[in-house]
C-alpha cells in the first residue's frame, strides 16, 4: 500500500459506547498503514460521556502528543464539536469519503468524526483512506484555515497581515506555556483581561478624566473609567484613585511632581536593600530631581530598620518617605512608617507594586489608612495588564490628577485602563482571596524546601509571595547570573538579584529572587512546590549539572503540561 500522504506520525483515537463497535477496522487500519497509535478508550459498550473522550484526544493534538485525531460516537456530531472547542483543532464529520477528502484538501483538519449509526465498516475504511491519504492544498485555503484558528479578528488580521509578528507572539506564547515561571513580578493575567487591552479602545483619545476630557466621543471611555475607579475604590477602601499611569514608575514619578519640588529631600529604601529604582536611585529620572537619603534592612532580621529610618527621617527632615519594596520578603509596618513621617512633618508614600494583591485580599495590612499617597502596579500580584495606579487622600486628589496629566502623561491608554477594571473586578471574587491564600502557602513551601536543601534565604523565610536566596549561603562559587542562566537551560525562569552586603557587581549578584504568583495562577499547589524547589536543588547543587538539564528540564515540561495556563495561547 502506498504511504500516506499526509506525514502521519502518531494518531489519537476515542470512541464513546456508540462508536466502539467501529474500533476494530479502524484499528486494522492503523496497523496496516504504520500510523502510529495513542488509544483513549473506551473499550467496552458501558455508557460514558462523549466530551471526556474528545477533550482527551484534542489535548493530545494542542499539546504536541499527536499529530492527528480519529472520534467515534453515533453520530459523529457530538465528538466534533467537543473537539472543536480546542484551539488548533480543525474537527470534521464525514460520512463518505468525499467529504473526508475535502477536508483534508480544503479545511485542513487534524480529526475525523465518524458516526458508527451512518458507517459500516467497509465505508469506514473508505473513509479514513481518503481522509490519511488527501494532501492539504495552500493558498486560498490555508488564509481560510488561519482565519479559523485564531481567535479575533484583531489577531487574524495580525496572523495574515504581519506573520513575523505574529510567529514571534506565539512563540512567546509557548514558551509562557512551558517554562516554570519564577519572576516574581510577572503573573498570568485571565483571558478577559487580556481581552480588554487588545480591545478598540485602544484607538481613542481621552486627555483629561471622566466628565472632563479635552476630545469628543469619550462617552463610552468615560463609564469604562468610571467603572475601573469605582472598583479600584471597592477594593482598597482609598478617598480617591488615580488609574490612568502607564506604569508603576509613572505612577511614582506622578506622585513626586505632586508634591516635590526638584532639590526636595527624599528618604526611601536602596535598591540593594529591596527597594526600587523609582525610589531614589542615579540612574532613576527620581535620584536626578531629588536629594536622595537611603534607609535600609536591619542586618540581623532583614527586616526594614525603621529605627535607623526614623533616626534618618529626624535629622533630614525629608519632605517625603517612600515605603515599599522590589524584593522584600517579610510584611511591611506602614502604619509605623506612617507614624515616623508625620512625626517629622513629612509626608509618606507606599509603593505596594508587588504586595497589592495580597493587600487586596486582606493578607497583608493595608497601608490605606495610614498613609498619603499609596502607588502600585497592577500587573504583578494583582493579575491584571501593565500598568500603574495612584490613591490619596482627598486632599491630595487634584494635585495628583494633575501630575498625571498633564504632567507625567498625555492621553490615557483607555484599553488598558479597561484592562484594569476587569482586573479589580476579578480582585473582588471570593476566589481571589483564596488564590493570594495559595500564593503564600506555595512561597512558604518552596522556601522550606530551598531551607532543607542547605540554601541559605534573606531573612531565613517570607511573609508574601517572594524569596530571596543569598547563594553565598551554601554556593559561595556560584553567582546569581550563572544560577538564573543555568535554570534557564531547564525551562526554570527567575531572576538574579543583589542581596544585602552585596559583594557582587549588580550584573553578577550573589541571589536569586523567586516568586510563587506566576505558578500559582496555573493551579500549582504546595506537592508541586516541593517539587520544584528539589528540581532547583538539584541543577544548583549538582557537581554536574550539565548532565542533569535535560532530565530536569523534562520533569518542568511534565509539570508545564499538567497545569495548563489560565488562558490559551495561539497555535500556530
Ligand atoms: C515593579 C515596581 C515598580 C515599577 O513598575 P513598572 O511598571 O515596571 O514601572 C515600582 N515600584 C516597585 C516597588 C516595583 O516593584
Amino acid at each position: 500500500m502506498a504511504e500516506p500522504v499526509i506525514a502521519v506520525q502518531t494518531v489519537s483515537f476515542a470512541a464513546d459506547h456508540r462508536g466502539v463497535c467501529l474500533r476494530p477496522v479502524i484499528f486494522k487500519f492503523f496497523a496496516e498503514n504504520g500510523i502510529k497509535t495513542i488509544d483513549r478508550g473506551t473499550d467496552s459498550e458501558d455508557p460514558v460521556d462523549y466530551p471526556i473522550y474528545a477533550q482527551r484526544v484534542a489535548r493530545d493534538i494542542v499539546e504536541g502528543a499527536s499529530d492527528f485525531g480519529v472520534l467515534v460516537c453515533g453520530t459523529g456530531t457530538g465528538m466534533a464539536m467537543a473537539a472543536n472547542r480546542f484551539r488548533g483543532i480543525r474537527a470534521a464529520i464525514a460520512t463518505n469519503s468525499e467529504m473526508a477528502e475535502f477536508s483534508r484538501r480544503h479545511g485542513h483538519a487534524n480529526v475525523l468524526c465518524i458516526g458508527s449509526r451512518w458507517q459500516a465498516p467497509n465505508e469506514t475504511l473508505a473513509i479514513l483512506h481518503s481522509f490519511f491519504f488527501t494532501p492539504v492544498e495552500n493558498g486560498r485555503h490555508a488564509r481560510r484555515v488561519r482565519l479559523l484558528d485564531v481567535e479575533g479578528f484583531a489577531v487574524n488580521d495580525l496572523a495574515q497581515n504581519d506573520p513575523e509578528i505574529f510567529a514571534a507572539i506565539c512563540r512567546e506564547g509557548k514558551r509562557q506555556e512551558e517554562h516554570l515561571e519564577l519572576i516574581a513580578s510577572e503573573n498570568f493575567t485571565s483571558q478577559a483581561v487580556l481581552d480588554a487591552a487588545g480591545s478598540v479602545l485602544t484607538n481613542k483619545y481621552a486627555e483629561g478624566y471622566p466628565g472632563k476630557r479635552y476630545y469628543g466621543g469619550c462617552e463610552f471611555v468615560d463609564e469604562v473609567e468610571q467603572i475601573a475607579r469605582e472598583r479600584a475604590i471597592q477594593l482598597f477602601g482609598a478617598e480617591h484613585v488615580n488609574v490612568q499611569p502607564h506604569s508603576g514608575t509613572q505612577a511614582n514619578m506622578a506622585v513626586y511632581g505632586a508634591v516635590l519640588n526638584p532639590g526636595d529631600k527624599i528618604l526611601t529604601m536602596a535598591l540593594s536593600e529591596g527597594g526600587h529604582l523609582t525610589h531614589g536611585h542615579p540612574k532613576s529620572l527620581s535620584g536626578r530631581l531629588y536629594t536622595v537619603f537611603h534607609y535600609g534592612t536591619d542586618p540581623q532580621t532583614r527586616r526594614i530598620d525603621y529605627v535607623s529610618m526614623e533616626k534618618i527621617a529626624q535629622r533630614e527632615r525629608p519632605k517625603l518617605i517612600t515605603v515599599g519594596a522590589s524584593a522584600h520578603p517579610r510584611t511591611i509596618d506602614f502604619e509605623r512608617v506612617a507614624k515616623i513621617a508625620h512625626g517629622c512633618g513629612a509626608l509618606v508614600m507606599a509603593d505596594i507594586a508587588h504586595i497589592a494583591g495580597l493587600i487586596a485580599a486582606g493578607l497583608h495590612p493595608s497601608p490605606i489608612p495610614h498613609c498619603d499617597f499609596v502607588t502600585t502596579t497592577t500587573h504583578k500580584t494583582l493579575r491584571g495588564p501593565r500598568g500603574g495606579i495612584i490613591f490619596c487622600r482627598k486632599e491630595f486628589a487634584r494635585a495628583i490628577d494633575a501630575s498625571v496629566f498633564p504632567g507625567n502623561q498625555g492621553g490615557p491608554l483607555m484599553h488598558i485602563v479597561a484592562a484594569k477594571a476587569v482586573c479589580f473586578f476579578e480582585a473582588l471574587q471570593p476566589q481571589f482571596r483564596r488564590y493570594q491564600e495559595q500564593v503564600i502557602k506555595n512561597a512558604k513551601t518552596l522556601a522550606e524546601s530551598l531551607i532543607s536543601q542547605g540554601f541559605s534565604l534573606v531573612s531565613g523565610g517570607t511573609d508574601n509571595h517572594l524569596i530571596l536566596v543569598d547563594l553565598r549561603g551554601n554556593l559561595p562559587s556560584l553567582d546569581g547570573h550563572s544560577a538564573q542562566r543555568r535554570l534557564e537551560r531547564a525551562n526554570i525562569s527567575l531572576n538574579r538579584n543583589t542581596v544585602p552586603d552585596e559583594t557582587r557587581s549588580p550584573f553578577e549578584t550573589s541571589g536569586l529572587r523567586i516568586g510563587t504568583p506566576a505558578l500559582t495562577s496555573r493551579a500549582m499547589g504546595e506537592m508541586e512546590m516541593v517539587q520544584i524547589g528539589a528540581l532547583i536543588g538539584e541543577l544548583l547543587t549538582s557537581p554536574s549539572p550539565d548532565d542533569r538539564v535535560t532530565s530536569v528540564r523534562q520533569r518542568v515540561l511534565d509539570l508545564c503540561r499538567r497545569f495548563p495556563l489560565p488562558y490559551a495561547h495561539h497555535e500556530r
